[in-house]
């Protein structure tokens, strides 16, 4: 068989991954030429999977900059993984991306927090005192979103089909503005935490896998203002926290708890303290759970698939 037919019926069978590069115009002529960049006015766009010569090429020139500049090769990078029908009818769990962040996050608006019982090394698990309050009007427009410090909202609407399905291993306190509720939950989990395994892999991007720690940067920008970016723990000692984001698909260890509820927050986290920033849970839902959002077209979510070990 043609290798262009096998790689075509290969396609058809598994998942396909696509990594998202951008890259800088002043950079973009160290790549070989010509190549499947799209300018878009700004940068140079590449849609590309790990076989492609060019993902190579990149991660060499990332790996060289940040040696000999400290500056990244690409301005940004995502990845993107499309599963086939029969993948997505066999897993047993998926993780949910929370699409759409905003500001300001409950800090800043008067929830209560006990910094006292977080981590002291990294910030993981401080404890929430009371409910969460937040700024009217600053909600997006959507069944599920998250403030940027990651705590997580979703509407009347999506509170409702929960109940009514019934799904199972969450809990919806009401979100408070200054005058009265306001319509919106905090989403919590009330099922166990589920545990990664080691093959879920975080990092800043696929050639950049996790430092313990970043320094802290203290420098001047133009007016003369001094800025101090505070040091950030990556990866806890004491594993709460695993990197700065997923780079891979997430695993986790078999447990009772899949079977009996419908969402999940992970043990371990990614991110890291900075500011209002904390490190924040993995989210993962049942199949029953995904069928609920598409079936009543809630919005704000992205699926992965998640592998159960
Ligand atoms: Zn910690």
């Amino acid at each position: 068989m043609a290798l262009a037919t096998r790689l075509y019926l290969l396609k058809i069978f598994v998942m396909e991954e696509i990594h998202e590069f951008r890259i800088f115009k002043k950079d973009y002529p160290l790549l070989a030429q010509p190549n499947n960049a799209k300018f878009n006015g700004f940068v140079y766009v590449f849609k590309i999977s790990r076989n492609d010569p060019v993902f190579q090429q990149i991660g060499l020139l990332h790996m060289e900059m940040m040696k000999k500049y400290n500056e990244p090769f690409f301005g940004f990078w995502a990845v993107r993984r499309n599963y086939t029908k029969k993948e997505l009818a066999d897993a047993k769990l998926f993780r949910f991306k929370i699409k759409t962040a905003f500001e300001p996050a409950g800090e800043e608006c008067g929830t209560e927090y006990d910094e006292k019982v977080a981590c002291e090394i990294c910030g993981a698990n401080r404890k929430q005192i009371g409910p969460l309050k937040l700024k009217k009007g600053s909600i997006p427009k959507k069944d599920i979103a998250r403030t940027i410090a990651g705590e997580v909202v979703v509407s009347e609407n999506f509170a409702t089909v929960f109940k009514q399905h019934p799904l199972k291993g969450a809990l919806f306190a009401p979100v408070i503005f200054v005058k009265g509720t306001s319509g919106y939950y905090q989403l919590i989990a009330s099922s166990p935490e589920l545990e990664l395994t080691k093959h879920t892999i975080a990092g800043g991007n696929p050639f950049d896998l996790p430092k313990e720690s970043t320094e802290a940067l203290e420098f001047v920008v133009s007016g003369g203002y001094k800025v101090r970016i505070e040091k950030m723990v990556l990866k806890c000692p004491k594993g709460h926290t695993i990197g700065p984001r997923l780079i891979s698909e997430a695993y986790v260890f078999d447990s009772p708890a899949i079977n009996d509820n419908d969402f999940f927050v992970s043990r371990q986290k990614t991110g890291a303290k900075q500011g209002l920033l904390r490190p924040e849970p993995i989210y993962f839902c049942s199949p029953t759970f995904r069928k609920m959002v598409e079936d009543e077209k809630l919005s704000g979510f992205d699926f992965e698939i998640t592998h159960v070990e």
